[in-house]
């Protein structure tokens, strides 16, 4: 089957332990999965471990920016009955049409999740590809402060003053992002601050 269904949601809505919980849950029905996950240094084929929050943890695959998800696939001894891709954002637009025609000529599944838009609110290139082409859809929901459904995401500084630095996203620092509405995200860069 070449399905590729696309979870996709702001930031801190839950993604890694429904990522881990999909991935367990197909290893209880005796299927394999793999779990797929872009590198930000250059190590390639790499194996690292994706941890939630809630503690659940499995080994996953590292790419690189100039990795092709399908020489790692076909690499494989066994093809999974399901591979699963974490920050599909972090992608590049190559590597998200390489997964894309792959699914197709391969009949492999995939389960991929990531944000839709950065702190700017602009889409990140490879999720628009996926909103573009993905065979299915789905929002991973959370709730902005005044009880709205999040579909953005500010990043600030200590001080609570609105950060628009130069790149995308910066890894690995989620207290510095919040979630939103795209009302209070407006209003949040209007201000320069998230309080
Ligand atoms: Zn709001």
């Amino acid at each position: 089957m070449s399905k590729v269904t696309f979870y996709y949601g702001t930031m801190n809505a839950g993604k890694t332990t429904l990522l881990l919980q999909a991935a367990f849950n197909y290893r209880e029905q005796g299927l394999t999965s793999i779990i797929i996950k872009p590198s930000i240094d250059t190590r390639i084929g790499n194996q690292a471990v994706i941890a939630s929050r809630v503690g659940l943890h499995q080994e996953c695959y590292l790419v690189s920016p100039e990795d092709k998800i399908s020489d790692l696939l076909s690499g494989l001894s066994e093809k999974p009955d399901i591979v699963i891709v974490d920050e599909v954002h972090f992608l590049s637009v190559p590597q998200a049409i390489d997964l894309l025609n792959y699914s197709v000529f391969a009949e492999q599944a995939f389960i991929l999740y990531g944000l839709r838009n950065d702190y700017k609110g602009q889409a990140f290139p490879a999720s628009s590809v996926f909103m573009a082409n993905a065979d299915s859809l789905k929002e991973v929901k959370t709730i902005c402060r005044c009880g709205k459904k999040a579909t953005h995401v500010v990043r600030y500084f200590e001080d609570g003053s609105i950060d628009l630095g130069h790149e995308q996203i910066q890894i690995g620092g989620n207290e510095r992002y919040r979630s939103m509405c795209r009302s209070c995200h407006t209003h949040s860069l209007e201000k320069g601050s998230i309080f």
